[in-house]
């Protein structure tokens, strides 16, 4: 795990005529977990995309404990995301799902990598899974072999964008209190985007609001809500 550091961080699409994310600038501690709330189109996506490599700032540095990775590949970045859309490979299985990323990011032997995705399954309690395939899967288990696939790498820092938002109620409810005591177990550096001001709240050691790209308020849930 370590720091991650965004410092006057910008997006502009549009040549310069939609500004996406415009100089933000956050930091967040090693083993932090930020929630990022805001109405859509407000660059919460935008951001996370930035900083897992899957898109090209226009401006401003992103830093992951002390090393710049603002031009570096996204496979070169220790970033794992969790998509809304679970995002799995559809013709592999979960274990193969839960193992790629393993290879394409670490130099583990296959017994090494064998081990650290049966383990992982079995925190996850996904176990039993391993040989099916996505489209076998219920929601909440292919987001549960999502945050899986996530985990077993031990990235430095974690990406969710809205991964609870395809669940029903009272699913959304059992994976928080899943991600809240994966955070409490492994101390996961993490930006968490979510439109639900009350997953912000209770998932986030601080809360960073966005508006139009810009951050507009940042600080523990009571203080940001109590001076909105
Ligand atoms: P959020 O995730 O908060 O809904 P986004 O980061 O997706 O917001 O989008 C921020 C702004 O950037 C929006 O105005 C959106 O329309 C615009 N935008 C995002 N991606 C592109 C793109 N590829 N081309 C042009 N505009 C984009
Ligand atoms: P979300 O709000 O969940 O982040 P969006 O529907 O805003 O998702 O965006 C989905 C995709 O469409 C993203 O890849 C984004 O880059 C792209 N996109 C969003 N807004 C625009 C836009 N105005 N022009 C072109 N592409 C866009």
């Amino acid at each position: 795990m370590a720091r991650l550091t965004l410092e006057t961080l910008r997006k502009e699409y549009d040549r310069g005529h939609v500004v996406a994310v415009d100089d933000l600038s956050l930091e967040v501690e090693d083993g932090e977990f930020i929630t990022v709330v805001g109405p859509s189109g407000c660059g919460k996506s935008t951001t996370l995309r930035m900083v897992a490599g899957l898109e090209s700032p226009s401006g401003g540095t992103i830093t992951i404990g002390d090393e710049d990775v603002t031009d570096q590949n996204a496979r070169k970045r220790d970033v794992a995301m969790v998509f809304q859309n679970y995002a799995l490979y559809p013709h592999k299985t979960v274990e193969q799902n839960m193992a790629f990323g393993l290879r394409m990011s670490t130099d583990l032997s296959k017994d090494e990598r064998e081990t650290r995705v049966r383990e992982t399954a079995r925190m996850m309690g996904i176990e039993d899974l391993l040989e099916d395939k996505p489209d076998e899967l219920s929601g909440g288990q292919k987001q549960r072999v999502a945050l899986g696939r996530a985990i077993v790498r031990e990235p430095d820092v974690f990406l969710f964008d809205e991964p609870l938002s395809n669940l029903d109620a009272k699913l959304r409810t059992t994976m928080r209190t899943e991600i809240q005591r994966l955070q409490n177990e492994l101390g996961i550096t993490s930006l968490y985007v979510t439109h639900d001001q009350e997953e912000a709240m209770t998932m986030g050691d601080r809360i960073v609001i966005l508006k139009d790209g810009e951050l507009q308020q940042v600080g523990r849930p009571k203080d940001v809500y109590e001076n909105p």
